[in-house]
C-alpha cells in the first residue's frame, strides 16, 4: 500500500508504504525502500493515514436516547431520566455504529448495563478490529450476563463497576479481580460529579477516612496500570499525583462533561503529572455524535489550546493503552486523518 503521508505513531513519512500480510504489518517505511519488497502497489491512498482510532468510553446501548434526555436540569436529573427511559432501540444502535465508521477503529470500549446480549450480537456483526464490551453493575452484584457463554470472534467482555457510589465495594473488587486474572481493563466512572464520595459513603459506609474517590479506590487496592477511570473532572492535585504514581489510566470525555455542565478535567495538571490519558465520546444521551475527531477538536478548543497534533493523535489512537503504533507485527488497523482537523492544529 502506497500512502501520500503516514503517521506511524512516532514519525511522519511522506510517500510511505505499508506491507500487510494476513492483517498484520510486515514492513513500514518510505515507499522507495519498501517497494523493493513488492512488485507493484496493490493500493494507493491519496491522503493521510494513521493508526486505527480508539474510543475508550461509550455506551452504544443508549443510542436510542439521542435527543430524548434533557441536559439542562443537571446531572442528577439527567441520570434519573436515563435510568427510567425505555432506552433500547436496535435500529438506533445500528445507525450509530454505521455513523461512527467503525472500520477506522482499532478498538472501541463500550459499556453495556441493560442490553448486554443484544449489544454483544451487534458488535460481533460490526466492522472494525476489536471491541471490548464492559458489563457494568449498578447493584451489589457482579452481573452474570458477562460470563462469556457467547462465542466472540472479534471482541471480549469484562465485568465493570459503574462507579464508587453506583457499585458496591464487593462488586468493584470482584470485577477488578476478574479483569486482573484475564488481563483486561477494569473500568469505572470516577470524579465525574463532586458529590460521589458522599453518595458512596451514604450507600456503602465509610471508606476508611478517604478524602476523595481516588483515595477510596486506592484504599480498595484497585488503582493500577490496568484500571481506567472515566471522566476525572473533579480530581484534586493529590488525586492526580496518586494516579500518576499508580500509572492508572484516565479517559477524558470533554463534550459530555460540557453538555452536563459538570466542569472539565484538570487537563494541565494531568498532563504535567504524566497521567496516562485516553479519550472517549461517552454516549448519545449526552453528546450529539460518537465522532472521536470531534471530541479531540473540542478538547483542543476548550481545555488544551496548546495541544500539538501529534499529542492529539496519541490520544485518539490509544497510545496510553499500548496501541497507536504502526510497526512490524502490529495489526494493520488504519484511519484516515481528516483535513479539517489538521487545519485546526496549524
Ligand atoms: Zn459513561
Amino acid at each position: 500500500m502506497r500512502i501520500q503521508r503516514l503517521w506511524t505513531g512516532e514519525i511522519w513519512i511522506d510517500d510511505a508504504a505499508l506491507l500487510v500480510k494476513a492483517g498484520r504489518i510486515e514492513a513500514v517505511g518510505a515507499w522507495r525502500e519498501v517497494r523493493k519488497k513488492l512488485d507493484a502497489p496493490l493500493l494507493e491512498w491519496d491522503g493521510w493515514l494513521l493508526p486505527g482510532l480508539v474510543n475508550a468510553h461509550t455506551h452504544l446501548e443508549l443510542a436510542g436516547l439521542a435527543g430524548r434526555v434533557p441536559l439542562a436540569a443537571g446531572f442528577a436529573a439527567w441520570g434519573q431520566a436515563v435510568a427510567r427511559a425505555d432506552f433500547w432501540d436496535e435500529k438506533a444502535v445500528r445507525a450509530a455504529m454505521a455513523a461512527v465508521g467503525l472500520a477506522a477503529y482499532r478498538l472501541v470500549v463500550d459499556v453495556a448495563t441493560r442490553a448486554v446480549r443484544p449489544m454483544a450480537h451487534l458488535w460481533e456483526e460490526s466492522p472494525g478490529w476489536e471491541y471490548g464490551l464492559l458489563v457494568e453493575s449498578l447493584t451489589d452484584r457482579i452481573p452474570r450476563a458477562w460470563v462469556p457463554t457467547l462465542h466472540l470472534r472479534r471482541g471480549w467482555m469484562a465485568p465493570a463497576a459503574h462507579s464508587l457510589y453506583g457499585s458496591a465495594p464487593s462488586v468493584l473488587l470482584g470485577a477488578k479481580a476478574w479483569c486482573q486474572a484475564q488481563g483486561r481493563i477494569f473500568s469505572l466512572h470516577a470524579a465525574e460529579r463532586p458529590e460521589e464520595l458522599d453518595l458512596a459513603q451514604q450507600r456503602w459506609g465509610a471508606f476508611g477516612g478517604a478524602n476523595s474517590v481516588v483515595e477510596a479506590l486506592d484504599q480498595l487496592g484497585v488503582l493500577d496500570p490496568h484500571t481506567l477511570l472515566v471522566h476525572g473532572v473533579h480530581l484534586t492535585r493529590s488525586d492526580v499525583e496518586r494516579l500518576a504514581a499508580r500509572r492508572t489510566l484516565v479517559c477524558l470525555c470533554p463534550r459530555s462533561n460540557a453538555a452536563l455542565g459538570i466542569g472539565q478535567a484538570p487537563w494541565g495538571m494531568l498532563r504535567r503529572a504524566g497521567v496516562r490519558l485516553v479519550l472517549g465520546t461517552d454516549s448519545l444521551a449526552s453528546v450529539p455524535d460518537l465522532d472521536l475527531w470531534q471530541e479531540l477538536a473540542f478538547l483542543q478548543e476548550t481545555l488544551a489550546p496548546g495541544l500539538c497534533l501529534e499529542e492529539g493523535l496519541a490520544l485518539v489512537t490509544g497510545q496510553a493503552l499500548g496501541l497507536g503504533r504502526l510497526c512490524p507485527n502490529a495489526v494493520a488497523s488504519l484511519a484516515p486523518l481528516p483535513g479539517w482537523l489538521v487545519e485546526r492544529f496549524r
